[in-house]
């Protein structure tokens, strides 16, 4: 057989092809653009269809429109304004980062961009040659913002087309992005109008957000609904709920929103159904409308390629916060018998323990003024709340120094908190805690790893392996000399592997006999134990504040070696005078 020979695709198909990625329906590009247009700080945003998307799709707004230079750019793949280092990807804010939307809009449709940046004297257009790609730039006449058209969609990539539905079918899907990217920002007015005619008008909410819901649900559900509103651990969880008579033999209900962005998350929907236990019969779906918001740098949304899935560094602890505030929220309004256990088996594997008692928070739906600063708008505001409400504990937090050490303010002192310090301790006091209840998580390493042993080490290891398991180590023997690590408590898992295992064969050698092995070897594993930590966002500060206050330490006093020191504004004033 002839050997099948190597060549690189032309430009233009390996475009088509990566463009099939994202963009697999008319529905897709809408979304796309409206993206586009919130991360532009649009106030308006007009959708204009004809034919189902088939044949035009047009998303014009009054956004900050695109540097004529940068036009141009703008349809590259990776191009993009949104970030520009690798530091910007683990914390991103804006909805779009990956700078592939407009070049894989463009390369399967014929394509218009305008764009006017308002201080400039004129607007400018793009336009592309369907067959020869070039492109021309010329200049143009519209306000302030950026319309981009794509008409003709897949025309070109007959493939592809096959598998677009009726007009009617992908209109239909265009309605439903539509109404979701609408429940994402409610200071936004959306217009939708197909052949000509408005189908859906959203105006943006002034001061109340309700009014959104009933655009969006009807009247009924809102009437019907709980709100919800709690917080904790940096976590807030916002928005409208419907108990079990407003559920549905559909899941189409189900929008829900992680700061800010329209996701369609399985771990979320799960957490969802579960606070309902089985007062919710088999095939009933909820229907809501939730906001969850926490930390950017804690949620990684760069894993699926519409980026409607997204990833938490916690994700039991997020799992846990929404299930127990709306199984709290339904209790509270007597939806949920809770003299029976209504919760559904955790079917998330193991991580942090379980937040029992979610805060209900009294300030109803703040407003968000600031489009595409979402959640850093909220942060911000509720920064300056805890500033005013939360003076347990060591107070509230109030700045990084150093990235290392915590000031946070309470009454009329300031705090400094050695944050590597306190994270370890909390560790250590959890690690313990699990211990004594015989409920240490273990993390199974995707990779086993392999450490050397000494002979009477791994003698050791043979015999308290029963021991290990239970402080969450657990080892294979592979030789003489040689082990393999397995699993890791699930607490320690941004801890360095090797080195706590490599304490803990130390522990081996030294313990003592007629003692407790299994706490001697767990103090062994935490006593040099180094873990990574992130970077101060407020919120990681907060959890920081809360998760050290639910230890043994007496936060009330003034000093603990080596966590912490209080100074009172009067010490602050002596050491400047001095
Ligand atoms: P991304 O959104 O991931 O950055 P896109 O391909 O969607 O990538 O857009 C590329 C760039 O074009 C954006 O980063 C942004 O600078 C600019 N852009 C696209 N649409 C708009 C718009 N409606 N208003 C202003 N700038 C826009
Ligand atoms: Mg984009």
């Amino acid at each position: 057989m002839e050997v099948p020979r190597i060549t690189e695709l032309p430009a233009t198909l390996a475009s088509q092809i990566a463009a099939g990625e994202v963009i697999e329906r008319p529905a897709a590009v809408v979304k796309e653009l409206l993206d586009n247009s919130i991360d532009s700080g649009a106030n308006n945003i007009d959708i204009d269809i004809v034919d189902g998307g088939h044949k035009r799709i047009s998303v014009s707004d009054d956004g900050h429109g695109i540097h004529p230079d940068d036009i141009e750019l703008a349809l590259r793949r990776h191009s993009t304004s949104k970030l520009s280092t690798q530091s910007d990807l683990d914390c991103i804010t804006s909805l779009g980062f990956r700078g592939e939307a407009l070049a894989s809009i463009a390369a399967v449709s014929r394509f218009l961009l305008t764009s006017r940046v308002a201080q400039s004297e004129s607007a400018w257009s793009l336009s592309i040659d369907p067959i020869s790609g070039s492109s021309t730039l010329k200049p143009a006449a519209r306000s302030g913002g950026t319309t981009i058209e794509a008409a003709n969609i897949f025309q070109s990539t007959p493939a592809r087309r096959k598998f677009m539905r009726s007009q009617r079918t992908e209109f239909l899907q265009i309605v439903e992005v539509v109404k979701r990217v609408a429940c994402s920002r409610f200071n936004i007015t959306f217009k939708l109008s197909h052949n000509n005619k408005i189908v859906s008008r959203y105006r943006a909410c002034q001061a109340d957000l309700s009014e959104r819901v009933v655009d969006v649900f009807g009247k009924q559900f809102l009437s019907k609904s709980l709100t919800v509103n709690y917080e904790s651990e940096g976590m807030k969880l916002w928005g409208w709920l419907g108990g079990g008579d407003l559920s549905r033999s559909q899941s189409d209900r189900q929008f829900c929103f992680v700061n800010g962005r329209v996701v369609r998350d399985k771990k979320i929907f799960h957490a969802v159904r579960s606070a309902f236990g089985d007062t919710l019969p088999t095939g009933r779906y909820p229907s809501y409308l939730l906001h969850l918001e926490l930390d950017p740098a804690v949620t990684d949304i760069n894993v699926h390629p519409t980026k409607s899935e997204i990833r938490f560094k916690n994700t039991r602890n997020v799992h846990d916060f929404i299930n127990a505030s709306l199984r709290d929220a339904l209790k509270a309004a007597g939806t949920l018998d809770l003299t029976v256990d209504n919760e559904l088996p955790g079917e998330l594997p193991g991580g942090a323990p379980a937040i029992h008692a979610a805060r209900p928070v009294q300030n109803r739906y703040f407003q968000v003024k600031e489009p595409g600063l979402f959640y850093q708008h909220i942060t911000h505001k509720k920064k300056q709340d805890d500033l005013l409400t939360n003076n347990a504990g060591l107070g509230a937090p109030v700045a990084a120094l150093g990235n290392w050490i915590v000031l946070a303010q309470r009454e009329h002192e300031y705090v400094l908190l050695n944050f590597q310090a306190a994270t370890e301790y909390i560790l250590k006091y959890r690690l313990k805690k699990d211990y004594l209840n015989k409920a240490i998580r273990h993390r199974p390493l995707l990779v086993p790893v392999e450490t050397e042993a000494n002979p009477a080490q791994v003698e050791l290891v043979e015999k308290y392996s029963g021991e290990l398991e239970e402080i969450g180590i657990s080892l294979r023997i592979i030789s003489a000399g040689a082990i393999v690590i397995k699993a890791i408590p699930a607490l320690l898992e941004d801890a360095d592997v090797k080195s706590l295992v490599r304490s803990v064969l130390i522990g081996l050698e030294s313990l003592r006999v007629n003692e407790n092995p299994g706490s001697e070897l767990l103090e062994s594993m935490t006593k040099n134990m180094r873990v990574s930590v992130d970077a101060l966002s407020s919120a990681r500060m907060q959890s920081l504040l809360n998760d050290l206050d639910r230890t043994d330490l007496d936060t009330t006093q003034k000093h603990h070696k080596g966590l912490w020191r209080t100074i009172s504004v009067d010490e602050i004033s002596k050491l400047i005078d001095s």
